[in-house]
């Protein structure tokens, strides 16, 4: 037997959450700090992996629980399944990564007939005996012997009817015995045999369960959604935990509190409790709870007691934590804690405020947050004037704004959202099982439950707008409904919630942009202090620029010139200089791009001021500027009708005398007009039909455009360099770079570097003013990784385009992968990531760092950044940081997300 399955509260390691979870480590930490925690114990997650791998308890494992049930009872002075002082547990699941209410938990286990008759004789309280034995039945029956709840409901609705009570607590002791006996028969219908009686059996069946939850759909779901690796969390321990009744009469009580408050980070009591309760009714939303500063009334000694343990956890764990308390005849334990989830905002705030409170370090204050989390401060809020009114208002449980369809169940709601439409969940309280229909809907209303109701929790943590508790909605699945009042919302009818008011709005109500708070700006300046590398943003237009900026972007790494040329003004021109048959005629339309061109790129460096933009010459193959040829087909065809029908007038107008009644439109249907729209569509079918390749994306496309066509990128260069010359001659300080996409080998490189070079000399000699530029390469091509070193020969900067060179790396497209396997493959972990949105470390990282190091032995103080999609993603970020690149470049919001990724590389590196 190997005894190291099993750690008494008492002896475990608070620090190895991977062996004991992170409930696990937490209980035994605080025993171990002298906290006021029922005795216990814990069984790893190791034994829990041996059991899935093997399908059945390692041998030896329950001879160690036994002795330890053995300690609890040497503590307590109660026994196990017998006497007068009967020892009842909870068993709990708790795994290295907090995944709240994803597994199962069996409280009161180790009553049965002889228990309960010994627990109602010592506590001379039958009701309070009959009501542990019915939720135990039920508990036990659900997650032991996996009968549905809606089984137990059923007779428990039908009780509370018929003695015509609303709430659970209103029940007597009869009630419950028949309640008990009743479900005790739905035990024996649904398995074929009795509740068992053994209370060893019992715990038995309990522990197996709660390890075979690490297993279940919902468990499995969450670690998916939320890329919880093996690595991070392996198995769930299970804790097994003497019980404490919050339920044993008005100087009970059970809760839950957070040290801030979690929706903004501010330092105060928050939480929730009930008198007379058990822990589950807080958290599942069954009663709706009273906040804990109402406690300070109630029962002021023991919230004394309460705010003491709020702040010795958080100067222990030096974090937010949420924990959980029970009160059991005017004595505090703490049943839990850990480190609280909170959105963004209070993320922030309570950085900032730990900081000023030399709680905490910068340095912990930057790396406690996850970069991802700062996309929530990005989502939008409601844009409500004052003809806004609330149908219904409940708790702001999780912030934000947003409006969908009304969906009253997880299913359909999966369904829908899948399927691309906006949806709101509406429930009356929703359970761990919903947890798929909280991935597809924007937000989450329910009708029952408190701020720590688990619809508040799940939400807060996927950053989704949540309402809780909205008393006045009444839903009803069964009609597919909701009732407010006198209005009633139909399933598909649209709401907005706003969950930073709690108000519920029927109709879809539009969405205004985020604001930085002054503290994320503090905490990214932090962030930019602890980087080393840069962050830049990839945007093409003056506006983007702007918000990049805002976002703290100290540059552009990557502007993609083709998308200047699609704005209605412009793609004419492009088309006509694409259309040209001969090279002054494309010189004739290239002239009237250069203003155009040269106006953008102004502004660009304008915004950007003194900090560098990277331009990028021309990249797509010329047909993405053209329509396609079906299109054209119809377009032509179309024409064709038109011309006759011209024609016919005319007929008509020669052989009618007077046609002047006819509409002025088809008196200006002229034969000629047709006839000039049809010959340039046939011309634009036949550039169509010539460019058409097989595969364009590996085809007549960056560089290459520019060495077949050279006036293309003459015309681009020149508008770089004029742009940067205007503004010199303004005062302005800029910093153009030149990039040239998808080059293969130093001869192209060098090529592009000739006209540049010439170009320059010119513009120099015309106003007598030296021009500063870098001229560098984007490395997207296998062979641009192998020949790194010839191109920076004449490159002075690379930037990784990781876009195109994943589609080299890996042979195939993002497109079809996308669209046909890749999924698949994630599932079923053939591939961990999707390789398009998270640098591919192994492979392409191998090509990175090959790039790196050739290209900085032939130019040491060669500049190298990343512009591809990944350039935005935190992993991604830390192996950029690790292989000496100087700056990632990403889209605007992902911006204030690397800056913080770049600062957590820099300061993991250190630690
Ligand atoms: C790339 O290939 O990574 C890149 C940034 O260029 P694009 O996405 O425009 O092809
Ligand atoms: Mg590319």
């Amino acid at each position: 037997m190997n005894s190291n399955f099993v750690y008494a509260f008492a002896d475990g390691d608070g620090q190895n959450k991977q062996l004991l979870g992170g409930k696990g480590a937490n209980l035994c930490e605080m025993t171990q700090i002298g906290l006021n925690v029922p005795p216990g114990f814990v069984i790893t997650t190791e034994a829990c992996l041996a059991y899935l791998d093997g399908n059945s308890l390692s041998p030896g494992l329950m001879d160690a629980v036994r002795d330890e049930i053995g300690k609890l009872e040497a503590a307590t002075g109660r026994t196990f399944g017998a006497g007068s002082n009967p020892l009842l547990v909870s068993v709990r699941s708790g795994s290295a990564m907090s995944m709240p209410g994803m597994m199962d938990t069996i409280l009161n286990l180790g009553l049965n007939r002889d228990t309960l008759a010994g627990l109602i004789e010592q506590t001379g309280d039958e009701r309070f005996a009959y009501d542990a034995y019915r939720r135990f039945i039920q508990l036990f029956g659900k997650v032991a012997l996996g009968i549905d709840d809606e089984k137990f409901d059923r007779h428990f609705e039908a009780v509370k009817q018929r003695v015509g009570v609303k709430a659970d607590i209103a029940l007597d002791a009869a009630n419950l015995r028949e309640i008990s006996d009743k479900f005790l028969e739905v035990v024996h219908r649904e398995t074929g045999s009795e509740f068992p009686q053994d209370v060893h059996q019992q715990l038995r069946l309990a522990i197996e369960a709660v390890f075979r939850s690490w297993m279940g759909k919902r468990a499995v779901d969450y670690r998916r959604e939320f890329n919880i690796t093996p690595d991070m969390a392996n198995g769930t321990a299970v804790n097994v935990c003497t019980m404490v009744f919050g339920n044993r009469g008005d100087d009970c009580a059970t809760g839950v509190g957070f040290t801030r408050n979690p929706g903004t980070g501010e330092r105060e009591m928050f939480g929730e409790y009930l008198t007379n309760a058990q822990g589950e009714d807080v958290v599942a939303g069954i009663r709706t709870p009273k906040p804990l500063q109402q406690m300070e009334s109630e029962m002021p000694e023991l919230y004394a007691q309460l705010v003491a343990l709020r702040d010795r956890l958080e100067a222990h764990y030096q974090e937010v934590q949420d924990y959980e308390f029970t009160i059991e005849q005017g004595t505090l334990y703490c049943l839990q804690t850990r480190n609280g989830k909170m959105n963004a905002e209070a993320m922030v705030k309570t950085s900032i405020d730990m900081v000023a409170e030399n709680l905490i370090s910068r340095e912990r204050a930057l790396l406690r947050i996850d970069p991802e989390l700062l996309e929530q401060l990005l989502h939008p809020r409601l844009d409500l004037d004052s003809t806004h009114r609330p149908v219904a208002t409940g708790l702001p449980a999780s912030p934000g704004g947003a409006s969908g369809k009304c969906v009253f169940d997880a299913d359909l709601a999966e369904k829908l959202g899948n399927g691309g439409e906006q949806v709101i969940l509406v429930r009356e309280e929703t359970r761990p099982e919903d947890i798929h229909g909280f991935f597809a809907a924007q937000g989450i209303l329910t009708s029952r439950g408190g701020k720590t109701s688990h619809a508040a929790v799940v939400a807060r943590g996927m950053g989704k707008p949540c309402v809780a508790g909205a008393e006045g909605i009444a839903v009803d699945v069964n009609q597919r409904r909701a009732v407010v009042g006198e209005q009633i919302i139909h399933e598909g009818d649209v709401i907005t919630l706003d969950g930073s008011t709690g108000e519920v709005y029927l109709g879809a109500i539009p969405t205004l942009p985020p604001q930085f708070s002054d503290d994320l700006g503090t905490l990214l300046g932090w962030a930019d202090e602890a980087a080393e590398l840069k962050v830049m943003a990839n945007a093409d237009t003056p506006e983007a620029a702007s918000r990049a900026r805002e976002y703290g972007a100290m540059g552009i790494g990557l502007c993609r010139t083709e998308r200047m040329f699609n704005a209605s003004d412009r793609l004419p021109i492009v088309v006509d200089m694409i259309l040209a048959e001969n090279p002054a005629d494309r010189q004739a339309a290239l002239d009237r791009l250069l203003p155009i061109q040269r106006d953008d790129f102004i502004q660009l460096f304008t915004v950007m001021s003194p900090d560098p933009v990277t331009v990028r010459l021309l990249d797509p193959p010329m047909h993405e500027f053209l329509p396609t040829e079906q299109d054209l087909v119809e377009q032509i065809r179309t024409l064709e009708i038109y011309r006759d029908v011209a024609r016919g007038r005319q007929v008509a107008m020669t052989s009618i005398p007077d046609v002047s009644e006819l509409p002025e439109a088809l008196l200006a249907l002229s034969e000629d007009h047709i006839n000039d729209a049809l010959n340039k569509k046939e011309r634009m079918l036949k550039k169509v039909r010539e460019l058409v390749e097989t595969n364009p994306m590996l085809g007549h496309r960056g560089v290459r455009l520019g060495i077949t066509y050279p006036e293309i990128y003459s015309m681009q260069v020149q508008a770089i360099l004029e742009a940067t010359s205007e503004c010199c001659r303004q005062g302005i300080e800029v910093a153009p770079e030149i990039m040239v996409p998808q080059v293969i080998t130093a001869q192209e490189l060098a090529r592009v570097r000739v006209m540049v070079d010439e170009t320059t000399a010119r513009l120099e000699q015309e106003t007598g003013q030296p021009l500063r530029f870098k001229f560098g390469t984007m490395i997207e091509t296998v062979r641009a990784c192998t020949r790194a070193s010839q191109l920076a020969v004449s490159a002075e900067f690379f930037s990784f385009g990781t876009n195109d060179l994943t589609q080299a790396v890996f042979s195939f497209s993002r497109e079809d992968a996308e669209n046909k396997f890749l999924p698949m493959y994630n599932a079923q972990g053939i591939l961990e990531d999707n390789p398009f949105e998270v640098l591919d470390v192994q492979g392409l990282g191998q090509l990175v760092e090959m790039a790196v190091s050739r290209g900085r032995a032939q130019r040491p103080e060669l500049e190298i950044g990343i512009c591809g999609e990944q350039g935005g993603h935190p992993a991604s970020i830390h192996f950029c940081h690790a292989a000496g690149l100087n700056y990632v470049s990403c889209s605007a919001p992902r911006v204030p997300v690397a800056r913080l990724a770049a600062a957590n590389a820099s300061l993991r590196q250190r630690q």
